[in-house]
């Protein structure tokens, strides 16, 4: 697996802010979509373009366009989706497509609950959005479902990643052709007894949504 954390002050700085515990809930999420625009012009790097040329008011010039099929976003509920308006921002004609997963708090095993993506996903590019890589439960049983669907170039975009997530990623992903790329804004010290990541940013949804009762 490739591992791409992002260095540019103007992402460590919104991080930052995005970690301290006095931040509210509406400036979280302009913040979060912020970071992952900024996290997404990294993650793009490869997108697929083909190329065009174009009438200029002075003369014709050559340029390119975004390849079809279109990219395919794909948000994992719940925390996922305060990440897709920033990922749209870069990439407005992207099809968005949305997987429902849920971890079991005591194994920290995650399963899918709802799904909303193409049958076939040959030949789609796809980069899927979970804030915090964790344990990797998630984010690895998310990835093997959209290689079960045919998809062979995949991206995660994740706010925060523990070294403990990346290395279940890796272990599990290591047959999946060609690799799966991460990029993360920062790779924190560890998971503490509950999951979390340390120092991290408490439980994103939370912060994003506020808490449910
Ligand atoms: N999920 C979160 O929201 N935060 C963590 O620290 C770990 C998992």
């Amino acid at each position: 697996m490739q591992v791409h954390v992002a260095d540019h002050p103007l992402i460590s700085h919104k991080l930052t802010v995005l970690r301290d515990e006095r931040t509210d809930s509406p400036t979280f999420r302009r913040l979060a979509e912020e970071l992952v625009t900024l996290l997404a012009y990294e993650a793009t790097r490869e997108v697929r373009v083909e190329p065009v040329e174009v009438q200029t008011p002075v003369a014709k010039a050559s340029g390119v366009r975004l390849s079809n099929p279109r990219p395919l976003v794909v948000p994992i509920l719940r925390a996922g989706l305060g990440m897709l308006e920033g990922m749209q921002r870069l990439l407005p004609t992207a099809e968005v497509g949305f997987l429902g997963m849920v971890r079991n708090e005591e194994t920290l095993e995650a399963t899918t609950y709802a799904e909303r993506l193409p049958d076939d996903l040959a030949g789609r590019q796809c980069y899927v959005l979970d804030p915090m890589l964790a344990t990797g439960g998630t984010l690895s049983a998310a990835v093997e479902f959209l290689v079960r669907r045919g998809a062979d170039d995949i991206t995660a975009i994740c706010l925060l990643a523990a070294p403990e997530g990346v290395a279940r990623l890796e272990a599990d992903l290591a047959e999946v052709v060609p690799p799966v790329t991460l990029v993360t804004a920062g790779l924190d010290e560890r998971l503490n007894e509950k999951g979390y990541i340390v120092p991290g940013l408490g439980d994103a949804g939370d912060r994003l949504y506020g808490v449910v009762g």
